[in-house]
């Protein structure tokens, strides 16, 4: 069997002005990036003001090490949209360079779904990630600047937030003292690193309209507080104006191509636990008046993935999806149904339909919002009919459609019932809404999503967690969305505790202002900002061969 790498690398590409030219974009439009890779213009988005298409959510149900494939399906449906005679473009988000090298698998789909060129993708791909880590360490550089000749902006060096970023997994730098070495050094004081997707610019990038709101959203980013507790922007440290310029092109989307030659825009790629996690908005605003269909992908488990796209992204962005595509797998499913992973080979038809109350919450918080759903089916190879029909027997019970998909195996022509199921329901009126109102008070807002999607019988709030948001609300700060972070396997913060557990509390230890990204973050339980590489990282087996090719990325 052919390995995703084996099949990306045998793909026949288009040159990228043809993948441009399918778009109705001309080559002044587009700023290539080689062959294959190529920039949309500030210009070309400027001039991009006719009728949009209808966005299609891709999401899934709580992740398991068995895998889902989301992305697999968000491109297999688009090209399978593209099969059946419609304009569809996909959105979905850039790799982390960093955890190549440890053990996460490539992100650009899989199998005959896939877009290209993918070792590129998930390496240094057009430079939109060292431009974010640039300018974040700018505005990090500037603060111990300021405090070297004489602060006076009076910033308590104890309360800076601000911290480094890289896009490596380095456990050794998520805690560091800087400034060492005397005076010429400027003044010592404990911080750290992130990994570069974790940056509040990634998330502020991915959230702006343009330019100009870019460079604004940078100035909003509270870098710490005074010594009377009063917050200290980047405009404040007048760091926004050089910040914009070192995000200038990272602004622009890219656009390459599938497996089929059909139009992929990458771009943007948040963490989908502190931050919304989804592509930019600018991307998804250029596809949707470039196409007909647009298709696109939210992080980890519909509980935060879709929760954050639909009540922050478009919310913020002022989106309306027109239908919901819900991942599941047998194998996932057993393992929501209590099948431990190396038991997945077996049949296990009672597992399957245990695992479907993951499922089925799922898609009522779905249709909560006011959304059609259809559940994709991605077929794995072992599947057996009879686990095939538990899942299906079961979603009929619930009045959703669940289309088997084999995209994976076969590329879009696997998956054309499933696009003509989306067709038929996106061509249906939705009433799209987000769970809550601007107005309604930051906790409310927490309580409000931490009950009605993850189902929690209560949330406690941590020391200081309710003066923290009393605080924000009254300096103007209360009609942000909130930002859930919390473990990506469970509805709970038990990651262990899988299907539709009940009755939990979910615990909020610490809230998070993002003034940039124009949202507040309440901390459920540890979430990790710097991740480390495992005992024998993938690093180890990457090589070039004698060609000259990348060997052993995924
Ligand atoms: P997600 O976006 O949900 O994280 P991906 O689409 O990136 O998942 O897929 C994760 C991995 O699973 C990829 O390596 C992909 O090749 C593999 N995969 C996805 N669907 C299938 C399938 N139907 N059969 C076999 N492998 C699959
Ligand atoms: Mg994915």
């Amino acid at each position: 069997m052919q390995t995703d790498l084996q099949i990306a690398r045998a793909a026949t590409k288009r040159p990228i002005n043809d993948i441009a030219a399918r778009l109705g974009l001309t080559p002044d439009q587009i700023l290539p990036y080689g062959h294959d890779k190529a920039k949309i213009t500030h210009d070309a988005l400027a001039g991009l003001t006719g009728p949009e298409g209808r966005l299609i959510l891709v999401t899934a149900i709580n992740p398991t090490p068995a895998g889902e494939g989301k992305t697999t399906t968000t491109v297999g449906l688009g090209d399978a949209l593209n099969r059946i005679g419609h304009r569809a473009t996909i959105c979905i988000r850039e790799a982390s360079l960093g955890p190549n090298f440890g053990m996460k698998g490539g992100a650009a789909g899989g199998g005959r779904a896939q877009i290209v060129p993918m070792e590129e993708m998930n390496l240094h791909f057009t430079g939109d990630f060292h431009a974010i880590t640039s300018a974040h360490n700018l505005l990090a550089a500037m603060i111990d600047n300021h405090i070297h000749w004489g602060n006076a902006l009076d910033l308590d060096t104890r309360r800076i937030t601000w911290r480094r970023v890289m896009d490596m997994n380095d456990r050794a730098l998520r805690d560091v003292v800087v400034g060492l070495g005397g005076a010429a050094n400027g003044f010592s004081r404990q911080t750290g690193f992130d990994i570069t997707v974790a940056s509040e610019v990634m998330a502020i990038l991915c959230l702006s309209r343009d330019l100009a709101d870019l460079q604004d959203r940078l100035g909003r980013i509270v870098v710490g507080y005074t010594r009377d507790r009063q917050p200290v922007t980047a405009r404040d440290l007048q760091a926004d104006g050089a910040m914009t310029v070192l995000l200038k092109d990272a602004l622009q989307p890219n656009l390459v191509q599938t497996l089929e030659n059909n139009p992929a825009l990458v771009h943007g790629g948040p963490f989908a636990n502190i931050a919304h996690g989804c592509n930019s908005v600018i991307a998804t605003r250029a596809a949707l008046r470039l196409s007909d269909y647009v298709v696109t992908e939210a992080g980890f488990g519909a509980d935060l993935g879709a929760e954050k796209f639909l009540n922050i992204k478009c919310r913020l962005a002022g989106l309306a999806p027109a239908a919901v595509v819900l991942v599941a797998t047998v194998r996932a499913l057993k393992m929501n149904g209590g099948v431990a992973k190396a038991d997945l080979a077996a049949e296990d038809v009672a597992a399957v339909t245990a695992g479907c109350a993951n499922l089925g919450r799922h898609i009522e918080n779905i249709r909560s919002f006011g959304l059609p759903v259809v559940v994709a089916l991605n077929h794995f190879d072992g599947d057996t009919p009879a686990e095939i029909a538990a899942l299906q027997d079961y979603c009929a019970e619930q009045g959703v459609q669940a289309i088997l998909a084999r995209h994976w195996a076969m590329g879009g022509a696997g998956a054309e019932d499933l696009a003509r199921a989306v067709v038929a329901l996106a061509e249906q009126p939705a009433a799209f809404a987000p769970l809550y109102p601007d107005a309604m008070p930051l906790w409310d807002k927490i309580q409000t999503v931490c009950t009605h999607i993850h189902r929690a019988a209560r949330v406690e709030p941590g020391p200081g967690v309710l003066d923290q948001l009393a605080a924000w609300q009254a300096a103007g700060h209360g009609h942000m969305p909130v930002c859930i972070a919390k473990t990506q396997y469970s509805f709970s913060t038990d990651p262990d505790l899988r299907g539709a557990p009940t009755g939990h509390v979910i615990p909020v230890r610490e809230v998070r202002l993002n003034a940039g990204a124009g949202f507040v973050v309440a901390i459920c339980g540890q979430i990790m900002t710097m991740p480390g590489l495992p005992r024998r990282p993938a690093a180890e087996v990457i090589r070039l061969d004698d060609l000259g090719q990348v060997e052993g990325l995924f």
